[in-house]
């Protein structure tokens, strides 16, 4: 957070950045709003990416020529820069992984697996995306272990009471995510942290929706584990970091075995690498890394307190927005939201929605969104969600809700 934020600019000068908005797409002006399912990214980390491959690209760490050392230098100054964007205390605890669905599934087997016992229980809440419920189904299941999940309202938000209802001696690890990628809703993170950790229950905060709209500051937020993924804050697919407490991440055991991850290897013993080597085994995703550290750049160029600002009054623009069309159901109408609105419009199927709107130019996503358990607490199968960046505006809402009425006429 060290990079100071760039004097204000016009939001059309953040959209004029990213070229695919350029766009027309069946005849219209593209309206991009998928951005919580993958945002698009600025010309900055296209060229990083295109100017890596032309002339700096060969394998990391071991090599001893000048484009090993190169490509070597990239890929750590990511790491560096990722430490810098939450302020980890340490590059050591910062794990490059292929995303955050990765980076929970080591939490599960490399954290939990090995502590579990009989008896003890993962406590989740009910608005989660899969990446933040099946791993810990899966752990649950290979040690004979409880799975409990706190209840949302109808608002969607978690009951806070009825989560730390369930948190008890025997919890090992509390899962939730910092927005939730359905509904919008914030979560209080940092008093959740703050109830765990009086009771020694390490906390995980899927930050997959967090740290492309809000500050995130992971010792602010005294979290054990943060994750997230770089393609939803402007970088590449396949790339993440699991942010962990050095002291939970040193006592874990590797998840995966491979090159890189060790120190010696011989038939009768290995030794494994320092942190945080001992967790990423394998050739990893050079070239990705290097455009994620240019998506951070872009980030604090601008600065992540400007962002949330104004994709804050945005959201709330789109919101009375589409409370005035005819016909609309909003899901998620909690007090603090970020970036996403799910709907439905009379009872027309989401699918049938996204299709139409997609006929006027406008991408939305439509379907379960990997949260079936939050479609399911709101008797509906699937919704259609709008998602914003820093490069949405209000002609883009105007057009999202003009489309939501031509729809309406095509349905009659
Ligand atoms: N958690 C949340 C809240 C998400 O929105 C997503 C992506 N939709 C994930 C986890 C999984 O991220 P990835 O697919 O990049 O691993």
């Amino acid at each position: 957070m060290s990079t100071a934020p760039a004097p204000l600019r016009d939001a059309a000068d953040w959209r004029a950045d990213f070229p695919a908005l350029r766009q027309s797409v069946h005849g219209r002006p593209l309206v991009y709003l998928d951005s919580a399912a993958s945002a698009q990214q600025p010309g900055a980390v296209i060229d990083a990416v295109a100017s890596y491959q032309r002339e700096d690209h060969a394998n990391v760490h071991r090599g001893v020529h000048t484009l090993s050392h190169r490509a070597t230098e990239a890929y750590e100054g990511a790491r560096d820069k990722l430490r810098d964007f939450v302020n980890a205390s340490s590059r050591s605890e910062i794990v490059l992984t292929k995303g955050t669905t990765e980076a929970i599934n080591l939490v599960a087997q490399s954290y939990c697996r090995p502590r579990l016992q009989p008896g003890d229980n993962i406590v989740i809440t009910h608005l989660e995306h899969h990446a933040n419920i099946v791993p810990w189904q899966l752990v649950c299941e290979q040690t004979g272990t409880e799975l409990k999940i706190a209840p949302i309202n109808d608002r969607g938000e978690v009951e806070v009471d009825g989560l730390y209802g369930l948190i008890d001696e025997k919890t090992v690890l509390v899962g939730i995510a910092h927005v939730s990628n359905a509904l919008g809703t914030v979560n209080p993170v940092e008093d959740i942290v703050a109830y765990c950790r009086d009771r020694e229950a390490a906390v995980l905060i899927d930050g997959a929706q967090g740290v492309p709209h809000l500050p995130v500051d992971v010792q602010t937020i005294d979290c054990d584990f943060y994750t997230f993924s770089g393609h939803k804050m402007f970088g590449p697919t396949g790339t993440g970091v699991l942010y962990g407490r050095e002291a939970l991440l040193d006592a874990m055991p590797p998840w995966q075995g491979g090159g890189d991850m060790i120190l010696e290897v011989t038939f009768d013993k290995t030794t494994y690498n320092e942190l945080p080597y001992k967790f990423e085994a394998g050739t990893p995703n050079i070239s990705g890394a290097v455009g994620f550290a240019a998506a951070v750049d872009y980030l604090q160029r601008i600065g992540m307190r400007q962002i949330a600002d104004y994709e804050h009054e945005l959201h709330d623009y789109m919101v009375s927005r589409l409370r005035g069309v005819d016909g609309i159901r909003f899901i998620g109408e909690a007090t603090r939201k970020a970036s996403v609105q799910s709907f439905l419009l009379d009872d027309i199927h989401s699918h049938d929605l996204g299709t139409i709107l997609d006929h006027q130019g406008v991408a939305v996503r439509t379907g379960h969104h990997c949260a079936m358990p939050v479609m399911q607490r709101f008797g509906v199968s699937g919704t259609c969600r709008a998602s914003l960046a820093l490069y949405n505006n209000r002609d883009d809402v105007d057009r999202l809700v003009a489309a939501l009425e031509k729809a309406r006429e095509i349905f009659g």
